[in-house]
């Protein structure tokens, strides 16, 4: 598929996403949050839900944590507009709570559309729901997040050879400089693995 059709079908999905009802969180936010980034990334970032500067702004990743994962991407010579960064959820739960799993259930083909159109070689799921949801949709038991980050997964999606980088999600590190220091063991991998590969 090229780039415009990508992108087309991107565009699609936002217009499905702006007018989607399928659970109550439509009610309470201000915009909902797609995705950004190039739709030839190789590698595609999974955080878990808009926040409170996501929601106002409609883009992912653009508070304090979005800041934070742009300092460890940039430390790690990985550009923004290199890489495509989504959420499991498209709109802000209420006060940031965890997602509940029927909104994950409603919201997943969203994702699933995203994932498809792109086709990552490296999927980096940001915290424990999108680890848990990706590990699950890879047939991967999954129990905590701290067993499973900085380490690499080979899974088959698409019918192709896909690795999954699990990592703490960046909001948790903000505070935590040992958390701080494991994302960026984990991105660190990213990059290597990105040179290995010749992505
Ligand atoms: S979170 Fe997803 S399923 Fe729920 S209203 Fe928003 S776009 Fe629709």
């Amino acid at each position: 598929m090229d780039s415009r059709t990508r992108i087309e079908a991107l565009q699609q999905l936002m217009d499905e996403v702006s007018k989607c009802r399928k659970c109550n969180l439509w009610r309470s936010r201000r915009n909902p949050v797609l995705g950004d980034g190039s739709v030839e990334a190789s590698i595609v970032f999974i955080g878990e839900a808009p926040g409170y500067w996501e929601d106002i702004k409609g883009k992912p990743f653009v508070g304090s944590a979005g800041k934070l994962l742009d300092e460890i991407l940039r430390e790690n010579l990985i550009l923004r507009d290199e890489i495509y960064i989504t959420n499991v959820l498209k709109c802000r739960p209420p006060e940031n709570r965890d997602p509940r799993p029927e909104e994950i259930a409603a919201c997943s083909d969203y994702l699933e559309r995203q994932l498809d159109l792109i086709r990552p070689k490296i999927i980096v799921t940001l915290g424990r729901h999108s680890t848990a949801y990706i590990f699950s949709r890879a047939g991967i038991p999954f129990k905590s997040i701290g067993d499973v980050q900085g380490r690499i997964y080979e899974v088959k999606f698409w019918e192709t050879k896909t690795y999954v980088v699990p990592s703490y999600h960046p909001a948790a590190a903000l505070y935590n400089a040992k958390l701080r220091d494991e994302i960026g063991n984990a991105i660190r991998l990213v990059g290597r693995m990105r040179g290995e590969l010749g992505i």
